[in-house]
């Protein structure tokens, strides 16, 4: 068969797209298919079919480094975020699937006396909200850490924000427990099937066209959700409608494995550097985004020498360490740093965007959320900040400080 797909062993043999369905998702992403497997378990709405242009979970779900957590700054952040936490906790039974849930807290290094401030801010927000985030000393953070450069790069490490609930879980896997879960309950998976146009009369959405191969059609919907991270206001532009976003690469990188000696998650925003090991004993290394908009994932050498130089600084020793491999995604920035969630100006058509650098820690809840959205037609409460309409009302939920190089 030319389809490279059909032997999953978790997912049903792909069928022939139908004429119509109730909810079509655009994006075959973490995001996108957790909305389907919560509009089906939750709601009972299973004429639903997921386009997705490449493989299930292939776009910025296997490329992110990660990090699970909910130490921002702002209470509508710490809510939302803390909400999904909750839900990775139990995924693994829930999809009766290993996602290899692993809390190993994150630590996020401050080397300013206003860094010090700002995650005094941080830590009382998070408390007030139920997390587990504390301010920590310098010798509590030899004790986490017995093989952190305390002094990297002439900036002393003065402190830390130490988030117990921080984690990390296997990406792919996460995407392939919500398909098998909505796809079990009657929800049609697309892959290889592209979106080409947003069909829209009278302001409001009614079907979609596709591209299968060389083949195109058009299929009806009810109700559409795009949740396409990196593609986000191509996909509105389509709709007829422009989006506050714009797109930058964002890289990271891996080492060989070597034995475990980190175990939280530790993360410089002055050196803009984040390091983790994961459970195979490879370094992962993650940092900012690159600094101009482009549409291309292909990794540069400069990115690669700024942050390896940071990464040594942190840790001197992984000078001796071998780099695996270097990738990147394209990551969807919003000038506040939060999603674009909800309503869009095109009725029925609800969006699930603006996830940048940070979405894969909330994609959980963002299926929980717009899987009710799309069932009950109301913008659940959590997600209300986040609506695109903040930006011409001046109502911005400004994450900046607290996402940066932590992601
Ligand atoms: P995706 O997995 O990208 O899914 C969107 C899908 O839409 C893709 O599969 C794409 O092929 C498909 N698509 C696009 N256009 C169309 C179309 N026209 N028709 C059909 N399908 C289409 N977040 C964290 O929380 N923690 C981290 O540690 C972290 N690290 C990151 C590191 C890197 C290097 C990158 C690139 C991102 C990182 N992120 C992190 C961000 C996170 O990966 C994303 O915010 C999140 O994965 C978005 O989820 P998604 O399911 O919407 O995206």
């Amino acid at each position: 068969s030319e389809y490279p797909f059909e032997k999953h062993a978790d997912l049903p043999p792909p069928t022939a797209l139908k004429k119509r369905y109730d909810v079509v998702i655009i994006g075959g992403g973490g995001h996108g298919v957790a909305t389907a497997y919560y509009l089906a378990k939750y709601h009972g709405i299973t004429n639903v079919a997921i386009l997705e242009k490449g493989y299930l979970g292939g776009g910025n779900t296997a490329r992110n480094t990660a990090v699970i957590r909910s130490n921002y700054l702002t209470s509508e952040g710490v809510r939302f975020y803390s909400e999904s936490v909750k839900l990775f906790r139990d995924l693994s039974n829930e999809f009766d699937f290993n996602i290899m849930y692993s809390r190993r807290g994150q630590l996020t290094l401050a080397h300013t006396d206003s860094a010090i401030r700002a995650f005094r801010q941080r830590a009382e927000v998070n408390k007030h909200f139920g997390g587990k985030t504390e301010l920590i000393d310098p010798q509590q953070i030899r004790e986490l850490v017995p093989t952190l450069n305390m002094y990297p790069g002439q900036q002393p490490v003065l402190a830390g924000l130490w988030h117990m609930d921080g984690a990390t879980a296997r990406h792919d896997a996460v995407a392939w427990g919500y398909a098998k879960g909505a796809t079990q309950r009657g929800v049609e998976l697309h892959q290889l099937t592209e979106v080409t146009d947003v069909l829209v009369r009278d302001e409001k959405v009614w079907g979609v066209k596709v591209r299968q191969g060389s083949a195109e059609h058009v299929i009806e919907c009810g109700i559409a959700v795009q949740a396409v991270a990196g593609h986000s206001s191509l996909l509105a532009a389509k709709a007829g409608f422009r989006l506050p976003i714009v797109t930058y690469p964002l890289q990271a990188m891996v080492t060989q494995p070597v034995k475990p000696f980190l175990d939280p998650l530790v993360s410089s925003p002055a050196f803009h550097c984040y390091v983790q090991q994961t459970g195979r004993g490879e370094l992962v290394f993650g940092g900012g985004s690159d600094p101009y908009p482009l549409y291309n994932t292909r990794s540069t050498m400069e990115l690669k020498e700024e942050l390896l130089a940071h990464a040594v600084e942190l840790f001197p020793f992984v000078a001796n360490l071998k780099l695996m491999r270097q990738w990147a995604g394209l990551t969807d920035m919003t000038s506040d740093y939060s999603p674009i969630m909800g309503l869009s100006p095109v009725e029925n058509y609800y969006l699930d965007a603006g996830w940048g650098t940070w979405g894969f820690k909330s994609t959980p809840i963002c299926g929980k959320t717009m899987a009710e959205l799309v069932a009950t037609g109301k913008v659940p409460d959590l997600i209300k900040p986040f609506g695109v309409e903040r930006f011409s009302e001046f109502r911005q939920v400004n994450e900046m400080g607290a996402t940066a190089a932590s992601h």
